[in-house]
């Protein structure tokens, strides 16, 4: 027979591709893979026979009875002095900040790098489990567990490309140890939800960090952007968040390497934000997300994508602690001038990520509607099916789907490999850029008058 996970989410293209699932079956059938789509799925090496179900029950889009809301409240609810946003899930304290060794690597202020690295230096934690560069080409990087603050220091940055953690997760159910690990609110979930099957990983699995997340990308996103960029060779490795001294932080570079050891660039502003914002090879299971803050984290960690601080090359984080115990280390370290942060008012927090919000609430609440208009299968969300949303909102939405659709069919049609496919794809997508350009100008006046409220709330947010 077929493993539950199998038919309950793969089969439904309903699979981030996490890897828990691989990590905890007992009968060691399931095997991370890459799909046709260049994400990871796993898949059966031999048949399931016991249909025991633990895959289901760490999957975070399988319906487990559990959501992140019923995960951290459990985790958090009782913290003293904690508080709950609907948009952030639990919090006790945000703060805005960086620290200087660690950021000019790192995506944005390198907080979650110094926080990894402090971990293990102030003897919380004996393992870090973060995302490091492979130099595998069919591989560019992968969830990996170090020991030193050096080698944590060799995962600086985000990783638009699919990582998996069953390797890793087994690892931790083999060696003894303390771990902190790193990741995307999704697996993060999944890491919730299989502590709470698996008394090892929950004594084990100490410290998470997590990252504020818009979405996932396929490996192809990377074969299209190099394309775009003129690698003509194999990309052998890639920097996804180069920064540019005479650029603002939101127009970062992603530097290609090639086997030969050549080195190409192109910007935010050259193309990567077309095909990032249009959500093009992005995941099928991030349109049934609605996690935005990682919020069964410890602590969670993102850009600074507010006026005053974008403009910044350097970069800036920010914060949200949900733990007693990280909220300390960080207040003694900033203390001591370890690093440079201060505490910001949540609902700035919130706004910065005003855009993932909308993707993330409600339009997800209206995919549900059409979703449930066509009988789809859809995993048991927060956020209830609506068709409460403007006409405009509306036509984008179904805009947005449609390229991403378009996108994941052109990966089936041309193969791992997209070289020469940036243009054509761009020429595919031309008519639902042309609606997109029509929907910007007509929504013009609404964006002029939000941009006017945003800058009221701010300054009185400062204050
Ligand atoms: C797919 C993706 C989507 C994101 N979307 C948003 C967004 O919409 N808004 C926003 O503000 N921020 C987003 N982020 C987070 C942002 O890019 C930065 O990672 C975050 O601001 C932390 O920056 P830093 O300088 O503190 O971290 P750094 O010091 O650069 O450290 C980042 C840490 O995260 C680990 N890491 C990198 N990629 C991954 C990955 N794929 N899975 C698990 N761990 C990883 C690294 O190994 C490293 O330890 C996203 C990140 C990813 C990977
Ligand atoms: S999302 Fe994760 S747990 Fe669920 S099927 Fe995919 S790999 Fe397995
Ligand atoms: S958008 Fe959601 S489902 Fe997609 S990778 Fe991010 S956290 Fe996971």
């Amino acid at each position: 027979m077929k493993s539950p996970v199998i038919t309950s989410v793969v089969e439904h293209d309903l699979c981030i591709g996490c890897g828990l699932c691989a990590a905890l079956c007992p009968q060691g059938i399931l095997a991370m893979q890459w799909n046709c789509y260049g994400e990871y799925n796993p898949v059966e090496t031999s048949p399931c026979t016991t249909e025991c179900g633990l895959c289901l029950k760490a999957c975070p889009f399988a319906d487990s009875g559990e959501n992140e809301d019923t995960i951290a409240k459990r985790l958090y609810g009782a913290v003293p002095g904690i508080r709950h946003r609907s948009e952030t899930g639990y919090y006790l304290a945000s703060y805005v900040g960086y620290s200087e060794r660690h950021r000019p690597t790192s995506a944005s202020g390198g907080m979650a790098t110094w926080l990894l690295e402090t971990l293990l230096t102030e003897g919380v934690v004996d393992h870090v489990i973060c995302v490091s560069p492979t130099g595998d080409p069919e591989r560019l990087f992968s969830f990996q567990v170090f020991d030193t603050p050096e080698d944590v220091r060799t995962g600086a940055g985000s990783a638009y490309y699919p990582v998996e953690m069953s390797e890793v997760i087994r690892q931790v159910l083999e060696v003894p140890g303390r771990y902190a690990v790193t990741g995307l609110p999704c697996f993060l979930k999944a890491i919730r939800l299989a502590q709470q099957r698996n008394k090892k990983l929950r004594e084990r699995i100490v410290v998470t960090v997590g990252l504020t997340c818009g979405q996932l990308k396929s490996r192809q996103f990377t074969e299209y952007i190099a394309d775009l960029a003129g690698v003509r060779g194999e990309v052998a490795g890639v920097r996804y968040r180069g920064k540019s001294q005479d650029q603002p932080a939101n127009n970062f570079y992603f530097s290609f390497t090639t086997a030969d050891g050549k080195e190409r660039r192109l910007f935010w502003n050259e193309g990567i934000a077309e095909a990032w914002r249009n959500r093009w090879f992005t995941p099928e299971a991030c349109n049934y997300c609605d996690d935005v803050f990682a919020e069964c984290a410890d602590v969670t960690c993102m850009d600074a994508w507010l006026p005053d601080f974008s403009g910044d090359p350097g970069g800036t984080s920010l914060l949200i602690v949900r733990s007693g115990e990280m909220l300390n280390l960080i207040e003694e370290c900033c203390a001591f001038g370890k690093i440079s942060v201060a505490s910001i008012n949540i609902s700035r927090v919130v706004r910065s990520q005003r855009s993932v919000i909308t993707i993330k609430k409600s339009h997800l609440a209206y995919r549900l509607y059409q979703d449930e208009l066509l009988r789809k299968v859809f995993p048991k969300k927060r956020i209830r099916s609506s068709s409460n949303l403007s006409e405009l909102e509306r036509w984008k939405c179904k805009t947005i789907c449609a390229m991403q659709r378009q996108s994941r069919e052109f990966t089936l049609k041309n193969g791992c490999y997209l070289k020469d496919g940036a243009s054509s794809l761009k020429g595919e997508m031309y008519w639902d850029l042309m609606q997109l350009r029509l929907i910007r100008f007509l929504s013009f006046p609404f964006r002029a008058v939000r941009y006017g409220l945003e800058l009221v709330a701010q300054t009185l947010d400062r204050r």
